[in-house]
């Protein structure tokens, strides 16, 4: 669904994207991993085109998408879990649903459809809480399903499960699962080698901007070069 061609960003003199050639299946769950400032994160804005890339092309579903705008991309049908916190903290998380929902779904089935999401991001229970009080795994659901409210061919989450105790990131794991087999492509940032191994189909490794490696998670694992430039960064 992406073809992605010599993609270089420059902030100042600083290269965060180093000439990128990335390509990501239809239907396949790929996570991108790499040390602290590998660029992940502005690899993410690049595709989403909050940031436009100093040279190179994007194509999205085969069409051009370089220069697109970032709502342009989102009504194609790419969306995005950032890094940083997306929700409304002084609202409902039921409330911070429905603004996500309400643009994409007729007003006669939009309760329904709040509930079916709330189900399956296991916040029922915590619907009427305010999202600011919600623990930090459900916060980090909730704004999953933010990003799954504007019905994504490709969903692209940055570090879905930091800060996730096990049992959390075992779940948000299940639910990308399930996400999947609806047909969403998924490219996932992830420092989490147990989320990596149970949901990735392929893993691409970026250091100082480029592409490092690929491979199933076992090649990457299996790899010299990769564990020498994971030494000293402790979540390795
Ligand atoms: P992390 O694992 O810490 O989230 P990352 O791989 O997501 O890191 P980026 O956030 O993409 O890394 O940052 C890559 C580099 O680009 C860093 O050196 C960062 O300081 C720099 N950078 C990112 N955004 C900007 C910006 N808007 N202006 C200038 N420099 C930036
Ligand atoms: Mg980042």
């Amino acid at each position: 669904v992406l073809e992605i061609r010599d993609l270089n960003k420059w902030f100042g003199g600083l290269h965060v994207t180093g000439g990128v050639n990335f390509d990501l299946q239809p239907g396949e769950i790929h996570c991108l991993i790499g040390p602290n400032g590998a660029g992940k994160s502005t690899f993410f804005r690049l595709i989403l085109g909050e940031h436009a890339p100093s040279s190179g092309t994007i194509l999205y579903e085969g069409e051009d998408i370089t220069t697109a705008k970032p709502f342009e991309r989102i009504r194609r049908g790419i969306s995005v879990k950032f890094q940083v916190p997306g929700i409304f903290k002084a609202l409902s998380v039921r409330q911070n649903l429905q603004i996500a929902l309400q643009h994409h779904q007729e007003a006669a089935t939009l309760d329904e459809e709040i509930d079916r999401l709330l189900e399956f991001l296991k916040l029922t229970e915590a619907k009427s809480q305010l999202a600011g009080n919600l623990s930090h795994g459900q916060k980090q659901w909730l704004e999953i399903g933010m990003a799954i409210a504007l019905k994504p061919r490709l969903l692209l989450l940055d570090e879905p499960t930091a800060g996730m105790t096990p049992d959390e990131t075992f779940a948000t794991g299940e639910m990308v699962q399930a996400l999947n087999r609806q047909g969403v492509t998924v490219l996932a940032v992830e420092h989490d080698m147990a989320f990596v191994r149970q949901i990735a189909q392929r893993v691409t490794v970026l250091h100082f901007g480029k592409i490092f490696a690929q491979g199933t998670i076992d090649e990457i694992v299996a790899d010299e070069r990769v564990a020498a430039i994971y030494l000293g960064e402790a979540h390795a």
